[in-house]
């Protein structure tokens, strides 16, 4: 069975992948002989309104190359709270030599304090040193009738009549930002349309910017060093912040430990007592004990004074000399905030990515 929209095969097991219809809608539109749409189509239909879906590796790298042939701008949103499990690698290889403007969206997320300009900067280094030169890098919030409208400008500056493709790993925002541009550009007419990319059946979503030229969504890849993949989904809230971050310091010992939740652990090894920061959702249970029995303690504790608990998978350790104040990150969960010389440990499930980088904050 193929949805009649979009032609992928429909499934009823993973509401995040294409094709998805939940089983009671498909069952009812069995009985009634309706015609099959999966539930991304159906709500493109009738609400105009487009939902996150994601793609396998080969189909995105599939995806990027076709992007890669075309003369367009290309517009990648990131995620500024998961900035580096929002990456998309080798993005630069796969889109030719497309002009690239970066959208790092979430901003409300961060603490107001933190400026726009130093949050560019530092997006603008860590764009460069994976390759990436963008046109320009925009900060957003998705919710801020603002940042979008000033997002749409930048696009119909940068795209110089050309057709703009937006790309991005899933969960960024993506089709916030995109929802949100179809409001305030058309209010609830009928204005996108989808057709195949060719050879694939995977739909693009196209909003028309003027005669010949339209914006093109394209679906998500998922990014599987994140956090959020080993959480129960009651849990995902704890890497999905809605609210703005409340940084805690902890002045900090060597041979101590901080756990947070029953999701990561970060040990100070050596050096000397300084103030360490963490940056995590305000819900995230931050417990701080001695490194000698830290590894007991966990066992002893995970799933109730360390809750959330993780799901099937067990903490992995990488160790860390820091040199200059730098940023210990837990993909998708938050970082930590080194101010001088340690060595310091991260613990995270393993499969997820730990990064140490040049402080953001
Ligand atoms: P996509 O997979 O990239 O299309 O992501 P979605 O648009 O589905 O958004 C993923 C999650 O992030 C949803 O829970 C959104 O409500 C949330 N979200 C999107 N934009 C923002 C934003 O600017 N700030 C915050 N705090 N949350 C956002």
């Amino acid at each position: 069975m193929y949805c009649i929209g979009c032609g992928a095969e429909i499934q009823t097991e993973n509401k995040d992948e294409i094709g998805f219809l939940p089983a009671g809608a498909l069952k009812k539109k069995m009985e009634n002989d309706e015609d099959l749409y999966c539930q991304r189509c159906f709500r493109l239909r009738h609400y105009n309104e487009i939902a996150p879906t994601s793609l396998t590796d080969a189909d995105f790298l599939r995806l990027l190359k076709e992007i890669g042939q075309h003369n367009a701008l290309i517009v990648n949103v990131v995620d500024i709270f998961d900035f580096n499990g929002s990456l998309i690698p080798n993005l630069h290889k796969l889109t030719g030599g497309n002009d690239l403007l970066m959208v790092a969206n979430k901003r409300d997320v961060l603490p107001k304090s933190l400026k726009v300009g130093k949050m560019t900067a530092w997006l603008k280094e860590q764009a460069a040193s994976r390759g990436l030169k963008p046109k320009d890098i925009l900060v957003t919030s998705a919710k801020n009738k603002a940042d979008v409208a000033e997002l749409m400008e930048a696009i119909e500056y940068y795209r110089q009549g050309r057709d703009v493709y937006v790309v991005g790993v899933t969960n960024v925002g993506k089709s916030t930002l995109i929802n949100a541009i179809i409001k305030s550009a058309s209010g609830s007419e009928d204005v996108i349309t989808t057709s195949r990319f060719p050879g694939t059946t995977l739909d693009k979503i196209e909003i028309p910017l003027d005669e010949d030229s339209a914006l093109i969504d394209t679906p998500g890849i998922i990014h599987r060093g994140q956090m959020a993949h080993y959480l129960e989904p009651e849990d995902l809230k704890y890497v999905s912040p809605r609210k703005e971050i409340k940084p805690k310091t902890y002045q900090l010992n060597p041979e101590q430990t901080l756990f947070f939740g029953g999701l990561a652990r970060f040990d100070f090894i050596s050096g000397e007592r300084q103030g360490m920061t963490g940056y995590f959702d305000n819900e995230i249970n931050v417990h701080r004990t001695k490194l000698a029995g830290a590894t007991e303690f966990y066992e002893k504790h995970k799933g109730e004074l360390l809750a959330p608990a993780l799901v099937n998978a067990k903490l992995v350790r990488r160790e860390f000399k820091v040199m200059d104040k730098s940023d210990i990150v837990f993909s998708g969960l938050g970082w930590v905030r080194v101010p001088q010389k340690a060595i310091v440990a991260a613990w995270v499930p393993e499969g997820v990515e730990v990064v140490i980088r040049k402080a953001l904050i």
